[in-house]
């Protein structure tokens, strides 16, 4: 009512000098100052509880494993939470607090060793909580293992896991190299400190053909995962290649210095490849997770090896 406004409008009018404009900009200085000082504050008490929740997550999912592979001889071969839906109660458990997604959070960094099936050893990670110096590893038998993240640099240039990098060359802090291809996309899935020295790994996931030569310095630990296979080793020099032949995705491995585990990563067959030695490996493109696998050159060794 056009009455009612008027006469507020002369209130205010008569309340003259209630605050200088001076007095006002300071009081709105003191709360941006004091913004500026509690928000933070807010972020990092924030942040430390998501960082909890993410590490208690990855414990459960680790300990699930273990009762996983138990049962049935092998690490979980599908989406976490499809594998350890029933060891664990709560969906909640597979998604990291930083991830917006809200979905599976943790299975594309899960990677299971066939190789040591006896041990049941793994490893998984959350990129989202590995910035810095916050790492959140954790390996083998549901051991909490923390360590500094190693820094790598892409064409010189700092990157930290989780990152997707094109092409150039990765260097790791203990002077690894990794020359890919052009066009090539490798995630870093992450590089630490352990009790067995420097342990990176990367992902690649074969969105197009390429190939990478890797270059591990001695007493390192390094590994090469794609849709297809595991290649793990401790220094030595070998290369992996992506592609498609037939509709189908191939991995392609070979060794110009040392040895190199590699394993099928959805079946429990592995071999180790010496000096000159390849292997292809190779699955339905459409079947990744679950496919057959065509075995080039082995031979391939038993489990129990
Ligand atoms: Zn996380």
């Amino acid at each position: 009512m056009p009455f009612v406004w008027g006469e507020r409008q002369m209130q205010s009018k008569g309340r003259a000098g209630g605050f200088t404009l001076s007095e006002l900009l300071v009081v709105v200085g003191i709360i941006a100052v004091l913004t500026a000082i509690i928000f933070p504050v807010f972020a990092n008490a924030r942040e430390a509880a998501r960082v909890a929740t993410c590490a208690n997550n990855l414990y459960q999912i680790s300990v699930a494993a273990q009762l996983y592979h138990q049962d049935h001889h092998g690490p979980p071969m599908s989406r976490l939470p499809v594998s350890l839906g029933s060891y664990i109660g709560s969906p909640s458990v597979f998604v990291c607090p930083n991830d917006r997604s809200r979905t599976d959070s943790y299975s594309a960094f899960f990677l299971g060793r066939y190789h040591s099936a006896k041990a049941g050893e793994f490893l998984v990670g959350c990129p989202r909580h590995q910035r810095g110096n916050k790492t959140a590893i954790i390996c083998g038998k549901g051991n909490g293992d923390v360590g500094a993240a190693g820094t790598i640099l892409h064409d010189g240039v700092e990157v930290h896991a989780g990152d997707e990098v094109v092409g150039g060359v990765l260097t790791f802090a203990d002077g690894s190299r990794v020359d890919i291809s052009e066009g090539l996309g490798v995630v870093v899935i992450t590089s630490a400190s352990t009790d067995e020295g420097l342990h990176s790994v990367i992902y690649v996931p074969a969105n197009q053909p390429g190939w990478l030569d890797v270059n591990v310095v001695p007493g390192s630990k390094f590994e090469v995962a794609t849709p297809a296979s595991v290649a793990a080793v401790r220094g030595t020099r070998f290369t992996v290649s992506v592609g498609y032949k037939d509709g189908r995705l191939y991995t392609w491995v070979s060794v110009h210095e040392g040895e190199v585990v590699v394993e099928a990563r959805l079946t429990q067959k592995r071999t180790i490849l010496k000096r000159y030695e390849y292997i292809t490996v190779t699955t339905d493109l459409l079947a990744i997770g679950r496919g057959d696998w065509d075995v080039g050159p082995g031979p391939w060794l038993d489990e129990d090896d």
